[in-house]
């Protein structure tokens, strides 16, 4: 049935429909028409459809003054679930949601490497075997398995082909997980895959223009134009950590100097804070000393978030987006590092419009890329433009 949900949604129609009633539920049928200027009778043909289909449910909750109550509609968030994946470096995360992203089960296992190809794909395989045996739901309802890889991906094939901290290459994730499963699989960088996530379910409303940029061991970013990812003519774009801020800086693991990644990445950082201030201390530690008040790990951190603000600065002068997201475990010390981010957009930004572009920290917190797995199943389901065969 999976495939058959697919081809059916692929009426602009329906799913113009069906997306209004997940952003807008409860909402009458008529309430619909009015907002997205279809006929009522469109509207009430594709919801005999749609609740036929079992994806929109009605209710009487409705207020009416007098007379009779109108009917309700909402998203049957039992009628289809999803499997998602957030698969390396450090460890494989898998969550079982329903439609509207709500976690019914999970589970982990950490990663050791070194690590091959066979090894990785039998740790995705496991964790989803695991969530299935766990989970008490119809497997007939799930509609997919969306997974968040590590490393450059090539999203047609759904293949990782390079997945650099793990030391892997050409692992054909969608292919082996196709086969054991029967489901529809996609495979999206991680990065990439938080931003999609955070445009679904971060709560940012209409955002036409959305960056997320992930803040953690490396930095990742992902560019959400319109709702759909943006990938650039060879897969790259939204590569922000390897935006050159330095001719003459630190060679970066990609291998050109003064990338932003190896000034603001967590082991940057910690890098940063041997060099000036002669201590060997994790992030988490410089954190904990920022928040108890020593003053040069505060301003350690305050630099952090100038650098990210130049790198940010740089973005909104390419990209101009209506919001930019932050999220990583840098970000865990976003009380120190946002208000020189901020500042220095201020400060730097051309226009004096673009210079109050909304910058915010997720509140997906970790499993932000979980909810990024999972999205890149529910745009395709809710969204024909997203909807790549
Ligand atoms: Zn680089």
């Amino acid at each position: 049935m999976q495939r058959g949900t697919f081809q059916l949604m692929k009426s602009v129609n329906k799913s113009i429909i069906l997306n209004k009633i997940r952003t807008s539920e409860p909402i009458s049928r008529a309430q619909i028409a009015k907002e997205t200027s279809l006929t009522p009778p469109t509207v009430s043909s594709i919801v005999k459809e749609l609740i036929d289909q079992g994806l929109v449910r009605e209710s009487m909750l409705g207020s009416s003054s007098g007379g009779r109550k109108p009917t309700l509609l909402h998203i049957n968030t039992n009628a289809f679930y999803v499997i998602g994946l957030d698969a390396g470096p450090e460890s494989v995360k898998c969550i079982l949601t329903d439609l509207t992203g709500e976690i019914l089960e999970r589970t982990d296992s950490q990663l050791a490497t070194p690590l091959t190809n066979e090894e990785f794909i039998k740790i995705l395989k496991n964790n989803i075997h695991t969530i299935l045996k766990q989970s008490i739901i119809d497997p007939e309802k799930i509609i997919g398995i969306g997974v968040a890889m590590h490393g450059v991906v090539d999203v047609e094939k759904g293949m990782s082909l390079i997945a650099p901290i793990l030391n892997l290459r050409n692992i054909p994730i969608k292919d082996e997980l196709a086969k054991e499963f029967h489901l529809t699989v996609r495979v999206e960088n991680d990065a990439r895959a938080m931003a999609l996530g955070e445009s679904w379910f971060g709560g940012h409303g209409n955002a036409d223009s959305m960056v997320a940029v992930n803040i953690g061991r490396g930095v990742g970013a992902g560019v959400v134009l319109n709702g759909k990812l943006y990938h650039g003519a060879q897969g790259i774009a939204g590569e922000l950590g390897h935006m050159m801020i330095d001719l003459n800086g630190e060679i970066c693991e990609c291998g050109n100097p003064g990338c932003l990644q190896t000034f603001v990445s967590g082991t940057a950082i910690e890098k940063r804070a041997e060099k000036h201030l002669k201590e060997k201390v994790t992030g988490k530690e410089i954190f904990e000393y920022a928040q108890k008040g020593n003053q040069a790990y505060i301003e350690l951190l305050k630099e952090t978030g100038k650098i990210i603000g130049i790198g940010l600065t740089n973005l909104v002068h390419l990209v101009n987006p209506s919001k930019i997201v932050l999220g990583g475990g840098v970000m865990k010390s976003e009380r120190f590092i946002i208000p020189a981010i901020l500042e220095t957009i201020q400060q730097r930004v051309l226009s004096t419009e673009a210079r109050k572009t909304e910058v915010t920290v997720t509140k997906l917190g970790d499993d932000a890329t979980l909810y990024g797995a999972v999205s890149l199943l529910l745009v395709e389901l809710f969204d024909p433009v997203n909807n790549i065969g």
